[in-house]
């Protein structure tokens, strides 16, 4: 998959098999309606260009992006991939970056159902209060919000689509950190409410714990690991896993704060053979070196790591 910006340089790149960069490879996940899916990883593990597969800001180069019985990626009939994109919503990282500066917030939340010829009358005014706004706010500008404002500006265009999953793309880190979790209980309700679907994408697993049905941990473009959130938490399998948690800004029993993570994240343009997280694990041993682990069912997770047991 090329999540490159640029048309020409994608067909350079594409002329160039030795710089093929594959930014996401044999990920598999299902999310079952109402369910909260939660891919998790650093910067550069694939979690974002996952994301706009689903949504269809990207097409992969193999493979299916299946929306119950219509897959995304391959079904030629237009009609059937326009009623099940419509069912689809994102939410960005930066609420600031994707509201239109000079638009009144009833046009830009109305948006999507203008443009399907809906009626649009009175529907910010609900939705701004859904939100947590007032309906006297959407006559004012984006502007004249505050960031948390903004996002909850973002859920209510979301919603006015009237859509069954939204995909979140790390919908709190641009927040601070004192509104980020009224954000996310926003978030929880909505989903109670509506019957929401959620895939969310965060560099943050401590984010994503109270949300997330599900948990998907990615490293360098692949699972590693994947656990009910509950069991990952109590049980992390994966030493990557186990990494991530150490360095999640907390302190450990003895209020001692716990270690950053170790080791530079390698070029995805150029994995470690084997293993890709073999560098920086700390119980590699020499078959991690040559030997790429397989998913696999470890207790109730699945887990690719050989030493998993
Ligand atoms: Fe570490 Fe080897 Fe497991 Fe990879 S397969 S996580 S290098 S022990
Ligand atoms: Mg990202």
């Amino acid at each position: 998959v090329f999540d490159v910006s640029k048309p020409w340089l994608n067909r350079v790149i594409e002329r160039l098999p030795r710089a093929r960069l594959t930014a996401v490879s044999d990920v598999s996940f299902d999310i079952p309606e109402r369910g909260v899916y939660a891919l998790v990883g650093e910067s550069g593990s694939g979690k974002s260009t996952i994301g706009k597969m689903v949504v269809g800001l990207l097409d992969p180069s193999e493979g299916e992006v299946r929306v119950r019985d219509v897959d995304l990626a391959s079904e030629t009939d237009a009609a059937k991939v326009a009623a099940a994109r419509s069912e689809i919503q994102m939410i960005f990282q930066d609420p600031y970056a994707s509201l239109n500066p000079r638009w009144r917030v009833r046009d830009i939340i109305a948006e999507p159902v203008a443009a399907r010829g809906g009626d649009t009358r009175g529907l910010a005014e609900r939705l701004l209060e859904q939100v947590g706004l007032a309906a006297e706010d959407a006559v004012k500008y984006p502007h004249e919000f505050s960031g948390g404002q903004r996002q909850r500006i973002c859920i209510a265009r979301a919603l006015a689509a009237n859509p069954k999953l939204i995909v979140c793309d790390e919908p709190t880190s641009a927040l601070d950190v004192s509104v980020q979790a009224q954000v996310l209980n926003l978030m929880s309700d909505l989903r109670e409410e509506y019957g929401l679907t959620y895939l969310f994408i965060s560099h943050d697993l401590t984010v994503v714990q109270h949300m997330a049905d599900t948990i998907g941990v990615l490293y360098l473009g692949r699972l590693v690991e994947e656990a009910a959130s509950d069991a990952l938490f109590e049980t992390p399998r994966h030493p990557y896993t186990q990494m991530l948690f150490a360095a999640a800004p907390r302190m450990d029993a003895y209020g001692r704060e716990v270690e950053p993570p170790k080791g530079e994240i390698p070029d995805p343009i150029n994995p470690p053979a084997g293993c890709a997280f073999h560098p920086r694990c700390p119980i590699a041993v020499a078959r991690c070196k040559s030997e790429r682990p397989e998913m696999r069912r470890v207790g109730g997770a699945r887990v690719a790591c050989h030493l998993a047991e």
